[in-house]
């Protein structure tokens, strides 16, 4: 049955797919408007009772089904694409956009998928054991299902591909750091590019004018330097580890602490990668990693949430320093993401006092939640201070039909 509109039916669309290691999340994107015409999510994939939600025409439909494996999930949101739509031959899907995470020093761009691409996403995998494996996985069951569509690959990492060497490098044993592919690759990539275009388009300036930071405040969260349109900085390094505190994840520390963890707390190397990177972070300080949740234990007057958010806040501070001084002169700060969408105490903590460097938060602008691009600094402030909400899958889908030219 084809439930599409006549808009749907005339319009090019893209299955934007993330493959997790137990999840499925999928979007079906008419990219010359940016809707999401059906989106849903499939998780417990391997488990014993697995679960798929299908939002499509403004209703949610669910099943909770085992989910033996990726190909068996893919299988079911094909089934359910049919059965409640949208048909996804009215919708006249041009290509399959996936998200990869890991696209080392490979990729600087999106890419058709072939046996080459698909081999190096593998070959890569050591650098991203925990993504890159489940996003290949992805393209493979994706190429199976469906295989009269082009696939292409997005990579999380390719905005950030030509990082100057100096901000790339780390400083170690060059032999080793070569042998090992031991370097700054970043992540977020997607969602930096697509925020500080946005923010060009908003103010109505040509990017390559712009020196901005842009700051990615999720669950996990990373900043980025970005100088006429071309990344310059971002805090997140080999892996998505460094940088900012996030929700699960310590962000910088010393790297003697895992030495020293190995050496006299008795913990393997597994233990401590799981210490990092699942229970630290505003986690680890206050037994929170959603903000909303920190906040109210810091109403209450725990003091272990307010050292959470103290950290945090300092560490992004020290990034914004950093990076205005990286970038010389700051046009734009742009806060995206779940926590830099809605937490207006965040925004306002982290930039107050900084108004010897031209940035300014207008109190009245600032406030709530924000759904649309906004401008929160006040007129004729040096620095325009804003909001922009990320569209990751918008940004995949839009790369993605650029790359097969529909
Ligand atoms: P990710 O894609 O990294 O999983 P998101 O960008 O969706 O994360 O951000 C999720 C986080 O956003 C939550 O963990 C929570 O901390 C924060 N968040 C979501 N809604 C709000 C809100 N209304 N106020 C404050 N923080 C929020």
């Amino acid at each position: 049955m084809s439930t599409s509109t006549p808009s749907e039916q005339h319009h090019a669309s893209v299955l934007v797919i993330n493959s997790g290691s137990s999840s499925i999340k999928y979007q079906l994107v008419t990219p010359h408007d940016g809707a999401a015409v059906a989106s849903g999510l499939v998780e417990r994939i391997g488990e014993t009772a697995g679960a798929v939600k299908h939002v499509a025409h403004g209703t949610t439909t669910r099943r909770e089904v085992p989910v033996p494996d990726h190909g068996a999930g893919l299988r079911i949101v094909l089934g359910l694409f049919e059965e409640v739509g949208p048909d996804l031959q009215d919708a006249h899907v041009v290509a399959v956009g996936h998200r990869v995470v890991q696209g080392g020093d490979r990729f600087d761009g999106p890419v058709l998928v072939d046996a080459a691409v698909e081999h190096a996403i593998e070959e890569l995998s050591p650098l991203a054991p925990l993504h890159n494996p489940p996003n290949l996985t992805g393209i493979r069951v994706g190429q199976a299902l469906l295989p009269d569509v082009p696939h292409v690959a997005v990579f999380d990492t390719a905005f950030f591909r030509h990082l100057p060497d100096a901000a790339a490098t780390y400083a170690i044993d060059a032999d080793v750091a070569a042998r090992y592919g031991v370097r700054r690759y970043g992540a977020h990539g997607t969602s930096h590019q697509y925020v500080s275009r946005q923010v060009a388009q908003i103010l109505g300036r040509p990017v390559e004018d712009l020196h901005q930071i842009v700051l990615h405040l999720g669950n996990g969260a990373s900043a980025s330097a970005v100088r006429g349109g071309v990344a310059v900085e971002t805090s997140m390094g080999m892996t998505p580890l460094e940088g900012l505190v996030m929700g699960t994840r310590s962000g910088d520390i010393d790297p003697a602490v895992v030495f020293h963890l190995y050496r006299n707390a008795g913990m393997s190397v597994d233990e401590i990668d799981d210490l990092l990177n699942r229970r630290s972070g505003i986690k680890g300080l206050s037994g929170e990693n959603d903000f909303r949740a920190l906040h109210d234990l810091v109403a209450a007057g725990d003091a272990g949430a307010r050292l959470a958010l103290d950290v945090y806040l300092h560490r992004l501070r020290k990034y914004i320093g950093a990076y205005h001084a990286v970038l010389g002169r700051l046009d734009v700060i742009t806060f995206t993401a779940g926590v830099g969408e809605n937490d207006d105490i965040v925004r306002a903590s982290v930039l107050a006092g900084l108004e010897p460097l031209g940035i300014e938060v207008d109190a009245a602008r600032n406030d709530g939640r924000k759904s649309e691009p906004t401008v929160i600094s006040p007129d004729g402030a040096r620095v325009t201070v804003l909001v922009v909400p990320t569209n990751e899958e918008l940004a995949i889908a839009r790369q993605a039909i650029e790359v097969v030219g529909a």
